[in-house]
């Protein structure tokens, strides 16, 4: 695996790579790999010449300095996880390679931008977008891969190629989980042993309200199972929302495709997961 750190170098190996008509397919992690990312990679891989992976723990998407700050940082380990993979370039820049002081960003998004994780994360998407923009532009990706965990960032990035009509096509992968359903996320390291036990409380509500999914009580959904949530010890819900899975606008029986969403703290530790109805 090629590691680079600048653009101009990662840039110029690229160039290389697509004159000889060589395809991409491109995974833009913050690290603390695990094997969600490496889902990403693998499907990469199979649809791809050439699959490249971006390690950058963006500061302008962190709206909470102490997230920022104690963000997991293994850079080592995750090099050998990229190379076990079978990735072949790793894009790894500093923070003054990607970005010149005071920096403006903004990206008129619509509503989606201020819904569910923008109401709990003022300016993250905003963040996201920056960050991810500018990843396309150095990469110059033919495809790019993006997890279903993150939905409404998908959602966000689909908004952007969009309105700025980026050459690149995107996909979405599905969520990979431990055995016990909790969805793999760089942050459950930080959970206690506590806290582990505590935050399956999310994908067993998900799992139940797909169980029980009821298009004419969608209401009632969802008062039972942010009741089941706030139940839990240690568990602190910010949303449960069922809406529509393409415009995040909340769900009504009329709606064709649900997704349920949820955001909770569980002790110190943010999580969000989803699971689509239908
Ligand atoms: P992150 O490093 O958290 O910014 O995530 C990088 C990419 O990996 C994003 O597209 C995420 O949606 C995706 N991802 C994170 N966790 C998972 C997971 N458990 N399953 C699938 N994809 C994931």
């Amino acid at each position: 695996m090629k590691v680079f750190t600048t653009t101009r170098e990662v840039q110029q190996y690229l160039a290389e790579l697509r004159s000889k008509g060589l395809s991409t397919g491109f995974v833009a992690t913050m690290g603390a790999l695990h094997h969600g990312h490496l889902s990403l990679i693998a499907q990469a891989k199979r649809a791809n010449d050439i699959v490249i992976c971006s390690i950058f723990v963006n500061p302008t998407q962190f709206n909470d300095p102490a997230d920022l700050e104690k963000y997991p940082r293994p850079i080592a380990h995750d090099t050998q996880m990229l190379e076990q993979a079978g990735c072949d370039i790793l894009f790894n820049p500093p923070v003054s390679e990607l970005y010149a002081d005071n920096e403006h960003w903004h990206l008129a998004l619509g509503e989606i931008e201020h819904l569910l994780e923008g109401e709990f994360r003022p300016g993250h998407y905003q963040g996201v977008t920056q960050v991810v923009y500018k990843l396309f532009n150095i990469i110059k990706p033919d495809t790019a891969y993006f997890g279903q965990k993150d939905y409404q960032q998908f959602m966000v990035i689909t908004k952007m190629v969009e309105l700025l009509d980026l050459p690149v096509k995107l996909i979405m992968c599905p969520i990979i989980r431990e055995e016990d359903g909790l969805a793999m996320s760089s942050r459950n390291i930080h959970l206690t042993v506590e806290d582990r036990l505590h935050s399956l409380i999310l994908s067993k509500t998900l799992n139940w309200v797909k169980q029980n999914f009821d298009r004419n009580n969608i209401a009632g959904l969802q008062i039972k199972a942010a009741d089941a949530i706030n139940a839990e010890d240690g568990v602190s819900l910010e949303y449960f929302e069922l809406t529509d899975a393409d415009t995040l606008q909340p769900a009504s029986p009329h709606t064709k495709s649900v997704v349920a969403l949820v955001a909770a703290r569980v002790g110190k530790t943010r999580l969000i997961d989803n699971v689509l109805m239908n």
